[in-house]
């Protein structure tokens, strides 16, 4: 039995939609305090109303988690709402495809700005509030894609997602002294509107590849950043924990083909 977490203040980033919205449902029905960020006002009110009448509490702010000072204010809000905060998830992300030849200068700014620059600024802005805890908790949204694996279009995402594991064992040894663990959850493909943009045929592909045989639920990642965040996980930081079904795991289609 993990020790509740009830009334613990929490801030989810991109927390309007997909592994965002599910981790922010898993926290608020275990009776957290969730403020949900993203840049999009009217995408946080819709999901505000879906996160509604869970056994925790669920508001929004607008951030872009690209500006430090938008960052601050974030932490600042969470602050002045909840009394404190106890645990950020650094969710926020964007998995534009562009193929190596066809990269650009501003796609390379854009993905690293958001999904690592992003992650950073957040973590900053968070450690003071973190600390005051006693019990503070970062827990990052990574990939298999990068850490793990490759995806032709995704030579910068990749970059990105196994950027944020590098800033992860750093910060972990330098928030160590704060009683701050960080660590990673490494989605493998989970059903969001993002990936739906990829199209049927990726997604039915791509379902084939796992062999739990489906795509992931956002409450997957959810689970595994609620155990990061749980009192259970205390001793455990830097560390990163993959969440797809066994994708990584055949060494060829030959293998797979035999499960
Ligand atoms: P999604 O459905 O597209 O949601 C992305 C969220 O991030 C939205 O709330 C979006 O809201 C927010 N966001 C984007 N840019 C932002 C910015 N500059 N500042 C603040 N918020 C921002 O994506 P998802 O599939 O849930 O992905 C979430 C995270 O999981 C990402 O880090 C992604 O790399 C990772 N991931 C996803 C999968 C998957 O299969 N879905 C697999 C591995 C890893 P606004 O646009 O309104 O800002």
């Amino acid at each position: 039995m993990f020790t509740s977490i009830q009334r613990r203040s929490v801030i989810v980033t991109g927390g309007s939609k997909g592994i965002g919205r599910g981790i922010a449902r898993v926290f608020a029905a275990a009776g957290a305090n969730v403020l949900i960020t993203a840049r999009d006002a009217d995408g946080l009110a819709s999901a505000a109303d879906a996160l509604a009448g869970l056994a925790g509490s669920v508001s929004t702010l607008a951030v872009d988690v690209t500006d430090p000072l938008d960052c601050a204010a974030m932490v600042r809000t969470a602050v002045e709402r909840y009394g404190g905060l106890d645990v950020l998830c650094a969710n926020a992300g964007i998995f534009p495809s562009r193929r190596l030849e066809d990269l650009t200068a501003s796609d390379v700014d854009e993905v690293l700005g958001i999904n690592l620059k992003g992650t950073i600024f957040s973590v900053q802005a968070a450690v003071e509030a973190l600390t005051a805890s006693g019990r503070g908790r970062i827990v990052l949204t990574s990939s298999i894609t990068g850490p793990m694996t490759g995806y032709p279009g995704w030579s910068h995402y990749g970059a990105s997602k196994a950027a944020q594991l590098g800033f992860m064992r750093t910060a972990a040894m330098e928030l160590a002294k704060r009683k701050i663990t960080v660590n990673a959850v490494l989605p493998g493909n989970i059903k969001t509107e993002g990936l739906d943009g990829m199209g049927q045929q990726y997604l039915d592909g791509m379902a084939e590849s796992v062999p739990l045989g489906r795509l992931g639920e956002v409450a997957d990642i959810g689970n595994a950043a609620l155990f990061f965040a749980s009192d259970e996980a205390a001793y455990i930081t830097g560390q990163s924990l993959v969440v797809d079904g066994g994708q990584v795991l055949p060494e060829s289609a030959a293998a797979l083909a035999e499960i």
